[in-house]
């Protein structure tokens, strides 16, 4: 499997070194040359195939012979098993729940590929590779579990100080081994830019073997594209359009859905839900990107400024405005009306959401309730509501059950260390600690 880079000027490289490079040199995104469709007996078989049948065909599809079908195998029966159900409140509306993971949160699916992806192509390898991870919270605790104790890697995690609820916090800053977590007196944006700049710093990049994990790795968004096509494999009608909505931050599970669709699935229409970080909406209305600060929200891992797959979605369209505003249709709301939905799906249907799938249950009601369309409707579920139960059970006035899961992380002592948001601390922390 060969990839290029958004900004076609660093040479195209094929999978396992753009995995462990994470960024092109030439500061671009890297995509996968030609994604061909799936073959029409894929479609027709796949209502018949488990989770991981489906991995298996989607992603052997993708990398031709690059791994091969024993090793490819095993690298998804590692990284996957866990289940991701359609809970369906009406008839044509459901909540495709990718929260069943071990950290609650869809963002496990990605981390825990690459992690057993990376371990593959490392195998030979006698270096240990850095990975240097900017979180608003699920990421961390997702990438912590996916590469926790895997060989040859060591995990630099940074986080917003006061910025993250604490479930999320415990699940990625108290696990030890090769999980290092750094607390930034910053924003996210500001942790993002520090692990972007080290990126591009020619002396860590002498002293260290440096690689990402963010959504921008190829890695993580590509099994991202598995659980549109098994949640299509799982509808009753599937004569009817698709939509999804996406609750979006960094943009990458919505880029993984345009994957899917460029490898055939029919998907009708993608709606990009987002929060008061408004960009990507102003984009589709104006036709600018104007990237601004993160502002804090209740759905606070989509509290992002800037988000860093925006190019990969342009790309995908070769920067035509007009054509992306065909697949997609963007909606922000406030804190104010995602507390609202979260109260009123709970009183009509019993349903808890935590705060980010509220907001994509928003998107998808503004999308049907304006164009009336007969439709599978699929909210894309991306945590379970107890990781934010603070918030949820003052909403709900319930108290929101703790998976057992869970209870295996909550309560254990908190390792992280205090970083100021000063990028030269950082390289000195990682100069030192090698
Ligand atoms: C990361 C995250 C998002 C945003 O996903 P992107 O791929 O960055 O757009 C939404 N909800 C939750 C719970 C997340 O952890």
């Amino acid at each position: 499997m060969e990839l290029y880079s958004t900004k076609h000027i660093s040479p195209n490289v094929m999978l396992d070194e753009a995995v462990k490079n994470g960024l092109p040199p030439d500061n671009g995104l890297y995509m996968p040359i030609r994604m061909e469709k799936m073959k029409d007996e894929f479609f027709q078989n796949i209502h018949k195939m488990s989770f991981n049948e489906i991995a298996f065909e989607v992603l052997s599809h993708l990398f031709k012979d690059y791994i091969s079908a024993s090793d490819l195998q095993n690298i998804i029966d590692k990284a996957f098993g866990f289940d991701a159900p359609i809970h369906w409140l009406e008839d044509e509306i459901g909540i495709l729940e990718l929260f069943h993971g071990p950290t609650l949160a869809f963002k496990d699916f990605g981390a825990r590929f690459m992690g057993r992806l990376l371990e593959y192509f490392l195998r030979n390898n006698k270096e240990v590779v850095d990975i240097l991870v900017a979180t608003s919270g699920d990421t961390g605790s997702a990438v912590a579990h996916g590469f926790l104790n895997v060989k040859g890697i060591r995990v630099t995690i940074l986080y917003p100080k006061d910025k993250v609820s604490e479930i999320q916090e415990k699940q990625f800053a108290t696990l030890g081994a090769n999980i290092r977590v750094l607390e930034v007196n910053g924003t996210f944006d500001d942790c993002q830019a520090m692990v972007k700049r080290a990126f591009l710093d020619e002396e860590l990049q002498a002293a260290l073997t440096l690689s990402s994990a963010n959504s921008i790795n190829i890695a993580r968004l590509l099994p991202q594209s598995l659980y549109y096509f098994y949640a299509y494999s799982r509808l009753p009608h599937q004569e009817l359009p698709l939509v999804f909505s996406v609750p979006s931050g960094n943009f990458g599970n919505l880029t993984a859905g345009l994957f899917a669709k460029e490898l055939g699935l029919p998907i009708f229409k993608m709606i990009a839900s987002n929060n008061d970080n408004d960009i990507f909406t102003q984009y589709l209305e104006t036709g600018e990107f104007q990237p601004k600060p993160s502002v804090q929200t209740i759905s606070n891992a989509m509290d992002v400024g800037n988000p860093s797959n925006f190019f990969r979605i342009l790309d995908l369209f070769q920067n035509d405005w007009k054509a992306i505003k065909e697949v997609i249709e963007a909606y922000s709301f406030d804190d104010e009306q995602t507390e609202q939905a979260i109260k009123d799906v709970y009183a009509q249907y019993g349903y808890i959401m935590c705060p980010h799938t509220a907001v994509g249950y928003l998107g998808m009601k503004a999308y049907r309730d304006s164009t009336h369309l007969k439709a599978n409707y699929l909210v894309l579920s991306t945590a379970h509501p107890v990781k934010f139960g603070e918030i949820v059970e003052g909403i709900i006035e319930q108290v929101v059950e703790v998976p057992e899961r869970l209870n295996e992380v909550l309560g254990t002592q908190k390792l992280s260390i205090p970083m100021e948001n000063d990028y030269s601390a950082f390289k000195i922390f990682l100069m030192q600690n090698k």
